[in-house]
């Protein structure tokens, strides 16, 4: 980031931040009605209890939580803590992101990829289920952002973009379906779901192979610490079947954030570089 000004930073980093909110705010509404099959656009808003509309005014991302006291104003029912997370977080990410990558055309980009894996994420915990519209849209939207901006793969031109991407997608569905598959093998039961399976592939088309290697590596790392953590400590009985999906989001959110610089550090190490 070149601006010298620290206040105009701040006051960019703040507008963002608030545009996250308000995209936080759109998910909440996708996460909700997309797994019911319900349209996106209309109705507005209403409490999931009284069916009431939610006025605009109680409906402001991360404020109106606050104000209303986690409360439905009608009828007084608890409005769910997801909603103010999924903001806070959507908030979060899309001001790292231009932290990270600045007035750069991957900005709005890895805003998209960041907005569908938590979607993907909220849906999948509540759900077990990753929508189609978010993994095999992701695919399709991969491959289309890879060919328009080779960047997206630090490479110049179009081809090498697009088979990076392809090459992404096939690596990152592939590992995990043939996972599935010695997983099925072994337990005689479903043991990686296709949703998983075709996230990973989106996420491949956007990253490429280096970062399916990455967010493979990292999210069953995750998936164990937490898993067992959860067991340990929380009580939680051991499930043959648990979302995956969240795990290969944070992973791959990682990536996007910081998987460069780790990737360079760690060819530089393997090349017995004089640095490490
Ligand atoms: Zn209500």
């Amino acid at each position: 980031m070149t601006d010298p000004d620290p206040a105009v930073y701040l006051y960019l980093s703040l507008v963002i931040f608030l545009g996250g909110a308000c995209m936080g705010s759109f998910l909440n509404v996708c996460i909700h009605r997309i797994p019911r099959s319900e349209s996106i656009v209309t109705p507005r808003s209403r409490c999931p209890e009284c069916r009431r509309p939610i006025p605009w005014h109680d409906n402001l991302p991360l404020i109106s939580f606050f104000a209303l006291r986690g409360r439905c104003r009608s009828c007084g029912a608890r409005i769910s803590f997801r909603y103010v997370s999924v903001e806070a977080l959507t908030a979060v990410l899309f001001t790292l992101v231009w932290w990270q990558y600045g007035w750069s055309v991957i900005t709005p980009i890895f805003w998209l990829v960041i907005s569908g894996l938590i979607l993907a994420t909220f849906v999948d915990l509540e759900h077990m289920i990753i929508p189609d519209r978010v993994s095999l849209g992701g695919m399709a939207l991969g491959v289309l952002f890879s060919a328009l901006v080779p960047a997206l793969h630090h490479v110049e031109h179009m081809t090498e973009s697009l088979k990076s991407s392809f090459f992404g997608l096939l690596v990152g569905a592939g590992s995990l379906w043939l996972v599935g598959v010695i997983g099925k093998w072994m337990f005689r039961k479903d043991a990686m779901g296709l949703g998983d399976v075709k996230l990973l592939g989106a996420i491949g088309a956007f990253t490429g192979w280096q970062g399916v290697l990455f967010t493979v590596m990292i999210s069953s790392l995750l998936g164990s610490i937490i898993g067992l953590s959860l067991i340990a400590f929380g009580g939680r009985e051991w499930q043959s079947r648990v979302p995956y999906g969240p795990y290969l989001a944070l992973a791959a959110v990682l990536w996007i954030l910081w998987g460069t610089a780790w990737w360079e550090a760690y060819v530089g190490w393997l090349a017995g570089s004089p640095d490490f």
